[in-house]
């Protein structure tokens, strides 16, 4: 059975394939963070390797080391940590795709096929791409690369070209919450709340179903979301400043709180197109009206553009500070009155 939930249509474009004997060597899987790539990719790499009568069967020994992440055949390669400073490196470095090309020159050790998960290609630069496109020009038999990243427009064209896509949308509020209380929850409403603000990134829901804290966490930066979108440009620069303060030393964090500003402006968008049940963050409904009352439609979705850029730059290591300040720029004044 297949793990994956809510990308039906990849699923069996890629089980036909399967059954068909014709399955790509190389896959480029885009989405959101969280929206399910690696969760498609593992499924994958069970179906290559599965023994059962229905690959990816899950319960056959193949499929259960790909699960328990102890199969000698499947890799992830991700950023790795920095042995001086102990802080995650910034790009996939060409050591790491020259010890994939060497894995991948051997014959399968117990399973039918190698499979290499890229996780983040959007880290492979220049030179560590370069090396790794020899790979996929000439695959070697009974190897599948399939590499993970947020935008296809963040990887190289070269890479993208020898890759068969696969694009993951959002996934609806409605099958998140079904799942999340089919599998994680006997609170319907928690798992309804939940599945709203995920904004269809799955992963993202089901980790904050099982983490109180995580929810109460995202309820301390949506604070603090509401109170710069409402305060002075001098608040705001400061605000900047700390938050670039905290990007070198944690990124991820960072992009996280970036995509609440992301969702925020998003879900003032559709409140001034006459959709609040479409809202996100169902909790804050009242300063979203407020915000929506005093910008126009227009302003919020440039804000929406303004944000994803700066979500795009720092992603490719831009300054940092100026980025962040140049958003800050970019958000329209804002009256919110007390709820
Ligand atoms: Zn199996």
């Amino acid at each position: 059975m297949w793990k994956t939930v809510g990308h039906d249509k990849a699923v069996s474009a890629l089980s036909q394939a399967l059954t068909d004997n014709r399955m790509s060597h190389a896959f480029l899987i885009t989405g959101a963070s969280r929206v399910g790539k690696m969760s498609l990719a593992l499924d994958m790499a069970r179906a290559l390797n599965c023994i059962g009568d229905d690959p990816p069967c899950g319960v056959c020994g193949q499929c259960r080391r790909v699960t328990d992440e102890l199969h000698p055949d499947v890799r992830v390669i991700g950023l790795e940590k920095d042995s001086d400073t102990g802080r995650l490196r910034t790009v996939i470095s060409i050591d790491q795709v020259r010890e994939v090309q060497r894995d991948v020159s051997l014959k399968p050790y117990e399973g039918k096929s190698r499979v290499v998960i890229f996780d983040g290609a959007e880290n492979l630069r220049e030179e560590a791409a370069n090396s790794l496109l020899k790979t996929l020009e000439e695959p070697p038999d009974q190897v599948v690369i399939i590499l993970l990243a947020l935008d296809a427009a963040n990887v190289l064209p070269t890479i993208l070209s020898r890759c068969r896509r696969i694009d993951l949308r959002p996934i609806g509020a409605e099958i998140i919450a079904d799942h999340l209380y089919r599998l994680y929850t006997t609170d319907r409403q928690l798992a309804e709340e939940v599945a709203r603000m995920s904004g269809g990134r799955i992963g993202w829901a089901i980790q904050a179903t099982q983490e109180p804290e995580m929810l109460e966490a995202i309820s301390d930066r949506l604070d603090a979301v509401e109170q710069t979108v409402a305060s002075s440009l001098e608040a705001r620069f400061e605000y900047a400043e700390q938050l670039a303060r905290r990007f070198s030393q944690g990124r991820a964090e960072v992009l996280e709180e970036l995509d609440l500003w992301l969702g925020w402006w998003r879900d003032v968008m559709v409140i001034s197109q006459g959709k609040p049940e479409l809202v996100w963050n169902v909790s804050r409904l009242s300063a979203l009206q407020s915000t929506s009352a005093s910008t126009s439609l227009s302003q919020a979705a440039a804000t929406v553009k303004a944000v994803q850029r700066a979500i795009d730059l720092l992603q490719r290591n831009v300054n940092s500070r100026l980025t962040i300040e140049e958003l800050m720029l970019a958000v329209p004044n804002v009256v919110i009155s007390p709820a």
